[in-house]
């Protein structure tokens, strides 16, 4: 065999690997497109990568390990850093990329899943957040648990109007946790979106839970720090329902962003535990502004903010007339 004939198979086996290897990626990003369960579609890829290479290439082989290992560490890194463990399944590949982005506020990872394909072993992360950010009926489950608390008997909405939004956000201490957030189903797309950005950017948010745990006291959810939305009632003195009885407004850390207003000369600010909170030209955090992200966001999506009223300042309240 001559020198050249030994540089021709050398050439055509290096086109064959470049051709499997390239197959294998566009059938990874094909299959895990669209699938919840993006780590078996990944490892699938990753077998038929190995079986490619086994035979007589240790440079496939090579490679093929590489992947491996890179995959471990990756399931590694979200197992220390999720403590909603009952919240994961942590054999599926969405959560791996959430954590990123929720650790990186600087990540700017809005590329899209075709994107991630592009960049190998990255595409792990392929992976949908709309699987973690989605809207869904009210089940009898959570409706027996509003009665008689948010779903009150006099309630003028009815069930099929409203939306149980799930939610991850980023609590005080920089974890991840779920939130549900029960809505107008007219804003349910809107809040989907939206805390599907503050999730990503790493806005903290305490509390995120069904103010029907708080008895519906909007008093007590509200001390509490608690973020919500649908709660049915009348603006006081009236038979007009009020826009949290609509479900068509949502207060965003409402302890450090409280309804003030000033009635006979005397300041009332709700909640009680939220004085401190009152002068919003002093320093501190998770307050809400026009240059608050939360602002930002609630504002593109057509919500109006507390904060602009004139009479009274509802600064962790956002609303949107439909
Ligand atoms: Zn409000």
């Amino acid at each position: 065999m001559d020198k050249h004939t030994a540089v021709f198979r050398r050439k055509i086996i290096r086109i064959i690997m470049l051709t499997a290897a390239v197959s294998i990626m566009l059938a990874g990003c094909g299959r895990g497109y669209d699938t919840k369960d993006g780590a078996s579609t990944l490892d699938a890829a990753q077998n038929t990568w190995a079986d490619d290479f086994t035979q007589g290439n240790s440079e496939g082989q090579q490679e093929a390990d590489d992947t491996s290992k890179i995959i471990v560490i990756r399931d590694d890194e979200a197992d220390n850093t999720i403590i909603a463990d009952d919240f994961y399944d942590k054999d599926s590949g969405p959560e791996e990329s959430l954590v990123e982005d929720a650790n990186d506020a600087d990540d700017n990872s809005t590329g899209s899943d075709q994107e991630n394909c592009g960049e190998g072993e990255e595409d792990s992360g392929m992976t949908d957040t709309d699987l973690e950010f989605y809207a869904e009926e009210i089940s009898d489950e959570l409706f027996a648990k509003m009665q008689g608390k948010s779903f009150k008997e006099d309630c003028t909405i009815g069930r099929e109007e409203l939306r149980d939004v799930h939610v991850l956000y980023v609590d005080f201490d920089g974890q991840t946790q779920k939130g549900e957030i029960v809505c107008n189903k007219a804003i349910a797309e809107d809040l989907t979106e939206i805390f599907e950005e503050l999730y990503e950017a790493g806005y903290p948010i305490e509390k995120i839970r069904p103010v029907d745990e708080y008895d519906a006291d909007d008093e007590a959810s509200m001390a509490d720090d608690n973020t919500s939305c649908f709660n049915f009632r009348f603006i006081s003195h009236t038979t007009t329902v009020s826009n949290h009885g609509k479900g068509l407004a949502i207060d965003i850390n409402p302890l450090y962003n409280p309804y003030v207003k000033t009635v006979n000369g005397a300041l009332n600010v709700e909640p009680a535990n939220a004085a401190e909170y009152v002068d919003r030209a002093a320093d501190f955090p998770h307050k809400i502004d026009e240059s608050d992200l939360a602002y930002k966001l609630f504002i593109q999506h057509g919500f109006t903010w507390g904060g602009s009223w004139k009479n009274s300042k509802d600064y962790q309240h956002f609303e949107k007339d439909i």
